[in-house]
């Protein structure tokens, strides 16, 4: 094949068995790859009934069609499982450098089910695939076992692994790639179920391409393209995500508000990082860095490097939980990704834990004498080393927000803002709130994009799409062009981080309708005819799947809701809220060929997009049990062990 490796590599760890199969050439076509391939394997394999943590689910890997290649921002992999964070489709996308590696070894995919008896790690060398014991390493934080890994295989292999949180199956963990790049939605604890400590890779190939001089030549005019965004310059390149901090508005004490530029506090500003950066790095094959290298100036970790905090870290761990101290902040960044969980997840269960102890809905008794005041930072620490090692009430925390206001029980629901179990925040109605209302995963600021949709970018490459249509105010119109842009991102290994403007949203977006480019680069790359209408109805046949696939786990349209304080939620105005967010929730279905009541693909939209077989195992399933987060377990059943860090 061109393009594609051609192979899938298949694990089943109960068995100790590895197979690798040819990968489907119709699938690939029509999924393309990344979060494509994943979501049909998904779909086809993991069907409703299936424990996130039992070894029936499946933990997928893949490449992007366009990996390994010369186009710009190309090393994003995709981890998709059944999430053990919410319950339903749960994939995260990571960076560093596993796509680029594992490509060159020769695998589009690879899938993992089953469970070992012991702990053990797969080592991936070009051809060469092995299982080894991992007993030395379980107990270990990613960090150390990255470093004993990299020692035992030599420089230049890649490593993926998980820490004490995956082990001890605490549900917000992360795959870990290369110490710092992180894949959320609990992939992590699905690792841990399946005693997978790591996966080593070296890959020394690179994929074929049908046109490579052509490929170079559009490739090369994209990157010179990019390199005039001023956004990315002045921005991505200079501060990252962190510039959010004094721009978009954090969530400050579990989202009681969003902080407006004037508030957010001194030492929190974008430009107050720069005290404690010491160099900018960023993912393999990216020109723009957008990650920085900083080193903790006092305290308990003083001297500690850690690497990429970002937006998210600064607001989740610090503003939305009511702590307003840098070095705090840069403590649990590290302990989260030394541990192996997600720095959002994390930061939003303790924000709900927070606010339920501030409102006295929780006290001491539960908290184990954790004093969980706002601006306590040090409490907060301690409550992180607590979650990953499901210690005291760190054993609740560990179990997810959602989770923890259903064990919680009374009012605590009313406080916990979610969407599909994930968080987000409270906005009114409109675009923002649309894009996490509709996104398979949960609430999610990577979806959609909705802020791609508006001034951003070149002044011509604006003008040129609004002109086509494509940028409108219409919410539903926008929201449509955002989702195929970041779902297409996903599949051909693109940076989404650079999808925040229009000129680096897409290979060439400028060239002919908005995904022209991205079929010419395809073809170039695989020797199939691909069209800009083919390439958009790759991204819709994407999200048809995953819908689908959430609904075999009992998603329902009233699961596309609308978060609300509860001192509005009660109110005449915020019914009328609800109303307009659905109007618009609606309005989307429609256009995406979505029966109006059940928000699902209808018979007639899955055979316009070539998956009939969707439609039919949805009928066959017929009425599921309702969707009320993630199936639990004893909470006294769960492994609890390693290191503290
Ligand atoms: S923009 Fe940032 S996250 Fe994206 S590939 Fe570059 S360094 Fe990685």
């Amino acid at each position: 094949m061109f393009g594609w490796c051609g192979t899938v590599l298949r694990v089943d760890l109960t068995r100790g068995t590895l197979e690798k199969k040819a990968l489907d050439t119709d699938v690939a076509k029509d999924f393309l790859g990344g979060r494509g391939l994943n979501a049909k394997t998904l779909f086809d394999e993991v069907g409703p009934g299936v424990d996130p943590l039992g070894p029936e689910n499946l933990l997928c890997f893949a490449t992007g069609t366009l990996t390994a290649t010369t186009m710009g921002l190309s090393s994003r992999l995709h981890v998709s499982t059944l999430s053990p964070y919410s319950g339903i489709m749960g994939d995260g996308n990571v960076g560093g450098t596993m796509a680029n590696v594992m490509k060159r070894a020769g695998y589009d995919q690879i899938v993992v089910k089953g469970a070992a008896e012991k702990p053990v790690y797969m080592l991936i060398d070009d051809d060469e695939v092995s299982i080894h014991d991992a007993g030395d390493l379980w107990g270990l934080d990613t960090w150390t076992t990255t470093d004993i890994l990299v020692d035992r295989h030599g420089k230049g292999v890649c490593v993926a692994c998980i820490g004490q949180a995956g082990e001890n199956l605490v549900r917000l963990a992360s795959t870990m790639v290369d110490k710092y790049a992180s894949a959320s939605r609990g992939s992590g604890a699905v690792w841990g179920s399946k005693n997978l400590k790591a996966i080593v890779l070296r890959g020394t190939g690179r994929p074929e391409l049908f046109d490579r001089e052509g490929f170079l030549a559009l490739s090369k005019e994209d990157k010179q393209f990019m390199a005039k965004d001023r956004v990315q310059q002045e921005v991505a390149s200079v501060y990252g995500s962190h510039y959010g901090i004094t721009h978009w508005y954090p969530g400050y004490r579990n989202f009681e508000k969003e902080l407006p530029p004037e508030e957010v506090p001194e030492q929190l500003r974008h430009d107050a990082w720069k005290e404690y950066e010491i160099d900018r790095v960023g993912c393999q094959s990216c020109h723009i860095k957008c990650k920085n290298l900083y080193k903790i100036p006092k305290g308990d970790r003083k001297g500690e490097i850690g690497e990429g905090l970002e937006y998210e870290a600064v607001y989740c761990l610090g503003t939305n939980c009511g702590v307003e101290d840098p070095v705090a902040i840069m403590e649990m960044e590290n302990l989260c990704d030394a541990y192996g969980v997600d720095v959002i997840a994390i930061g939003n269960t303790i924000a709900l834990a927070k606010d339920l102890y501030n409102r006295g809905i929780i006290d001491d008794s539960v908290t184990g004498g954790l004093d969980l005041s706002w601006e306590n930072a040090k409490d907060q620490v301690e409550l992180v080393h607590k979650t990953v090692m499901r210690e005291g009430f760190g054993n609740l925390i560990a179990e997810g927000m959602y989770s923890l206001a259903k064990i919680i029980g009374g009012d605590a629901m009313e406080y916990c803002y979610h969407v599909k179990g994930l968080g987000r925040g409270v906005y009114p109605a409109g675009l923002f709130t649309l894009a996490h209302a509709i996104a398979t995963r949960g609430a999610d600021h990577l979806r959609g994009r909705s802020w791609s949709c508006g001034d951003n970018s070149d002044e011509d490459v604006l003008k040129d799409l609004t002109a086509k249509g494509i940028i409108t105010d219409d919410p539903v119109h926008s929201m449509i062009h955002g989702e195929r842009v970041t779902t297409l991102a996903d599949t051909i290994g693109r940076c989404k981080g650079a999808v925040n403007t229009w000129t680096c949203a897409l290979p060439l977006i400028w060239k002919g309708s908005l995904f022209d480019g991205l079929a010419e680069m395809l073809t170039k790359a695989t020797g199939i005819s691909y069209t800009g209408t083919m390439v958009e109805e790759v991204s819709d046949r994407i999200g048809a799947v995953e819908r689908a696939f959430n609904a075999r786990q009992g998603i329902t349209i009233v699961d596309d809701m609308l978060p609300q304080r509860p001192d509005f939620k009660h109110t005449p105005e915020g019914e009328k809220e609800r109303e307009a967010h659905m109007a618009l929730v609606k309005a989307w279905y429609k256009e995406n060929g979505y029966d109006p009541e059940t928000g699902l693909p209808t018979t007639e939209t899955c055979a316009h997009l070539n998956i009939t077989d969707v439609a039919d195992t949805l009928a066959e399933d017929g009425p599921l049990k309702k969707w009320d987060g993630p199936l639990l377990m004893d909470l006294d059943a769960y492994p609890k062990g390693g290191k503290r860090f």
